[in-house]
């Protein structure tokens, strides 16, 4: 433990990022998080409390996540509705979050944009996040990077889809130099593997972490020294993606 310790602070001290271990634990940033889902989505996954009960691991997920990869940032819950006039007809993921992002349904005054409003300003969040069923393709999930706006498929709300959403959120990339070192699937050009990376036993063993040269997972190094460190990134911009809105 303190062995963990003296090399956490040795590596933040030589990036020039802390001083002293308590300056560490008063710079931990908290992300507060709001979410909304579709009634097909509620539907889907059983009804009210089952979706609450799969956002919730979402978020214990994340900080699974952000805690030993060193980011000095956290999510909590802070607020989850059901948008019942929320229609996904016609839409994917993509598109979904293109209207959640703009809130595009309130430039027709609809009472699903006027709802939406709403909420965000009642909850305060720092982070929306939208869950859908979405019939049509688009993918799992997708974010608007540094936007505090993401959207995930129902099905994805406990899986890491959801912390590799949050990640692009707070300035995670996609890039081979910011996941895993040394194994074989990372080498792969294959986007979806590289945040929260494969820790090497196929695509779906994903390695809990933001990438950091500092942090290993099953002995080996989780980001690539001197290059794009998706856990540095977080923790760079984590207190300007705090206070999103
Ligand atoms: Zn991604």
């Amino acid at each position: 433990m303190k062995k963990l310790t003296l090399f956490k602070l040795s590596a933040l001290t030589a990036l020039g990022l802390i001083a002293t271990a308590s300056s560490a634990s008063a710079q931990r940033t908290t992300i507060f998080f709001g979410c909304g889902f579709t009634q097909t989505a509620q539907n889907a996954a059983g009804g009210n409390s089952n979706i609450r009960a799969n956002i919730n691991a979402g978020v214990r997920n994340t900080n699974r996540a952000l805690n030993p990869s060193q980011t000095s940032a956290r999510l909590r819950g802070r607020s989850y509705a059901l948008f019942p006039n929320y229609s996904e007809a016609g839409k994917d993921v993509g598109s979904a979050l293109g209207d959640w992002r703009r809130r595009r349904s309130i430039i027709g005054n609809t009472a699903a944009g006027q709802t939406q409003l709403q909420f965000e300003n009642q909850i305060r969040a720092d982070f929306m996040m939208l869950i859908v069923k979405a019939g049509g393709g688009g993918g799992n999930g997708q974010a608007t990077p540094d936007s505090g706006y993401s959207c995930i498929l129902q099905g994805r709300a406990t899986q890491p889809t959801f912390p590799h959403e949050i990640g692009h959120n707070v300035s995670a990339l996609h890039s081979h130099a910011n996941t895993m070192a040394k194994t074989p699937q990372n080498r792969l050009p294959r986007t979806q593997v590289t945040l929260l990376g494969s820790a090497g036993r196929g695509y779906s063993d994903v390695a809990p972490r933001y990438s950091n040269p500092n942090v290993r997972y099953r002995r080996a190094r989780t980001g690539v020294a001197g290059s794009r460190e998706n856990a540095l990134r977080i923790f760079r911009s984590r207190v300007a993606r705090a206070a999103i809105r």
